[in-house]
């Protein structure tokens, strides 16, 4: 069956789902990051990157907050594209760990074969793959050059979130000597931990979200600057990485009741991939226990149902002018 959606439709149904939750108080700030329990609670934004390079908005789609664990997306890119699919997945691996994002355990767990990207073992592990190794500058500007890419813009770095950051990441501190211990650290522990915990700083917007998971979307071309960011080839496996863990332990219920793979980050940000429809993405900062934004879940899984949408359907939708 043709699901035909008229762009004004998704216009409608976006308003609607911001109205409905705007007002809803549940959750909470982040509070063991000191700058991120300080951000306005009541910010609310969503924004939808169309293939045609459309951007449909609604809200605070322009504040720029904390990008946190969305950036282990556009590094997972940077390093398939480094690297290519097969080494990522021998190297750091591309399972889902069904415990929380920065789990000692999972890394336990798992010493004989390390997880993915897209959780802070993983992701820390990114960071010390970035090319050139040994080469903090360098390794800096992959990544930034990588996200402003993927985005279409810059994103700016947020000098007191990471101050914030560096001065509490105790636990991130542990992980990646623990990872020293199991051989699975490919450059120094903590000058890959500073990479990582910069990127987690860098300051981003709802906009630029959507573009970089339309740009995913889009099989690697940036729906909005017409250029080929990454090798086709490797859509499908970021997506898979995000569909598998972008909702840490509570994936599965995500991925059941929204239909669409999604990662959140504790700055209140997520983003979502359609694989050749749209990218989606909605920013509030207070978060649920799992530390994923309580209103921009309620937000993406109302648009996703109301318009029918999911990517386990054999329905795709047609979206028409
Ligand atoms: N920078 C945060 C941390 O490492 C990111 C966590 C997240 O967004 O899930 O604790």
């Amino acid at each position: 069956m043709e699901n035909k959606i008229s762009v004004s439709l998704i216009q409608e149904v976006m308003e609607e789902a911001y109205e409905t939750f705007k007002n809803n108080n549940e959750g909470a700030n982040a509070n063991y990051i000191p700058f991120l329990a300080n951000v306005p609670s009541d910010l609310f934004g969503i924004a939808i990157c169309l293939q045609s390079g459309k951007i449909l908005k609604v809200g605070d789609t322009s504040f720029v907050f904390g990008i946190e664990s969305v950036s282990k997306v556009p590094t997972a890119i940077l390093i398939l594209k480094q690297y290519g699919a097969e080494k990522v997945v021998q190297m750091i691996g591309a399972d889902a760990t069904g415990l929380p994002f920065n789990s000692i355990f999972a890394i336990l767990l798992e010493n004989d074969h390390p997880s993915t990207p897209l959780v802070n073992a993983g992701a820390i592990a990114a960071c010390s793959m970035v090319l050139p190794a040994g080469d903090n500058k360098q390794k800096w500007d992959a990544i930034t050059e990588n996200i402003e890419q993927l985005c279409g813009s810059a994103p700016v770095l947020l000098e007191e979130l990471y101050k914030s950051e560096s001065e509490t990441n105790f636990n991130n501190r542990a992980i990646s000597w623990l990872l020293k211990n199991y051989n699975r650290i490919y450059d120094d522990p903590m000058s890959s931990l500073d990479l990582y915990t910069r990127q987690c700083s860098l300051g981003i917007t709802a906009e630029q979200l959507a573009i970089m998971s339309g740009t995913i979307a889009n099989d690697g071309i940036n729906p909005v600057t017409g250029k080929i960011i990454f090798d086709s080839a490797y859509a499908s496996k970021i997506t898979s990485m995000i569909a598998s863990v972008g909702f840490y332990q509570h994936t599965g219920d995500w991925l059941y009741e929204s239909g669409l793979p999604a990662k959140t980050g504790v700055g209140g940000g997520v983003m979502g991939v359609y694989p050749g429809i749209f990218g989606i993405s909605a920013f509030a900062p207070p978060l649920d226990s799992a530390g994923n934004s309580v209103k921009a879940q309620l937000a993406i899984k109302f648009i996703m149902n109301k318009l029918k949408l999911n990517i386990f359907n054999n329905d795709r939708p047609v979206i028409t002018e």
